[in-house]
């Protein structure tokens, strides 16, 4: 799926090549997170795969908060970086409100930051935030209708479930829906997950949603990404979503896999933000 968006991408990648703008990523990462670090690679990975210009800056772990903001002065200023994103959870001693407010909103391809949150609630967005937007677009190349039908999200985090809920409520192609949140405070959370013509889950929990939680025929995006022991496997650990997808797979129209569904489309929008943020400053888009 992410691939006819990557090609798509190549094209305007080229596009602005020949006006001589090479679109620039920059993902800022600080401290030794395994799992950021993989993120991280992956990222510069796919921008180099697209010729695109890929920075990395990489700071330790006990680089202070006016560091980090003084980094991200220097990457606002930087007319070769077009994006950039600092990579999260941060160590504890730096305030994640205050790096992402410092953030240039033009810059912000994570879409984090309180202006372009805004401007993607009242419809008119700068950018998409990927994971929600990946989401969005899985349903739309799968010829998923969502006008009129009912998305039931589960999980309310600025990150997925909140914006999540955003953008399907909007009015326009890939939204138009009817939108349910649900959280960790909902009563009888399996009543409302079963009034789901499409189920979104980003809870973080393993395999939670079972077959009994799910109406017959629903479209079901599994977000969550989960890592639990695997003995069996070399590195004796695995990645599951939050929907039990064996159990599942069997009552839905379509239901997508973790690894390989939701994960690939994220940082295909990523992507795709960092070029439309190139397109802008070269006044092409
Ligand atoms: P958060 O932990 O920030 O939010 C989890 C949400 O799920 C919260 O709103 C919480 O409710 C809700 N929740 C937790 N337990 C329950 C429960 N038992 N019943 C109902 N609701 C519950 O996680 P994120 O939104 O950041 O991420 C969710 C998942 O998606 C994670 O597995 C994460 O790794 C994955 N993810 C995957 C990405 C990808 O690219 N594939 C990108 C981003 C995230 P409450 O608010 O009440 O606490």
């Amino acid at each position: 799926m992410s691939e006819s968006i990557y090609a798509e991408l190549r094209e305007r990648i080229s596009s602005l090549k020949s006006k001589g703008v090479t679109p620039g990523l920059a993902v800022v990462l600080v401290g030794d997170d395994p799992a950021s670090e993989v993120y991280v690679r992956m990222k510069g990975k796919k921008c180099e795969e697209l010729g695109m210009h890929s920075v990395t800056v990489a700071m330790p772990g006990d680089a202070t908060q006016a560091d980090l903001l003084k980094k991200i002065g220097e990457l606002n200023g930087d007319g070769s970086i077009h994006g950039f994103l600092v990579q999260l959870p941060l160590p504890p001693h730096i305030d994640e409100k205050t790096v992402i407010n410092a953030i240039d909103p033009k810059k912000d391809v994570d879409c984090f930051h309180p202006v372009n949150v805004g401007k993607m609630l009242i419809g008119e967005p700068e950018f998409l935030p990927a994971t929600p937007a990946g989401v969005q677009q899985m349903l739309v190349r799968s010829g998923v209708e969502t006008k009129g039908k009912h998305v039931v999200v589960v999980g309310r985090s600025n990150i997925v479930g909140k914006p999540m809920a955003a953008m399907m409520m909007q009015k326009g192609d890939g939204a138009d829906s009817t939108v349910t949140v649900v959280h960790s405070r909902t009563r009888d959370l399996p009543s409302v997950t079963r009034l789901a013509d499409i189920l979104i889950v980003a809870m973080g929990k393993a395999n939670f949603v079972t077959a009994d939680m799910v109406k017959e025929g629903a479209v079901v995006i599994d977000v969550g990404t989960n890592r639990v022991d695997d003995p069996g496997s070399p590195k004796g650990s695995k990645l599951v979503g939050d929907v039990d997808f064996e159990v599942v797979k069997g009552k839905a129209s379509a239901i997508s896999p973790v690894p390989g569904g939701v994960g690939p489309m994220t940082i295909c929008m990523l992507m795709a933000n960092a070029v439309s943020a190139a397109e802008r400053a070269a006044g092409t888009r």
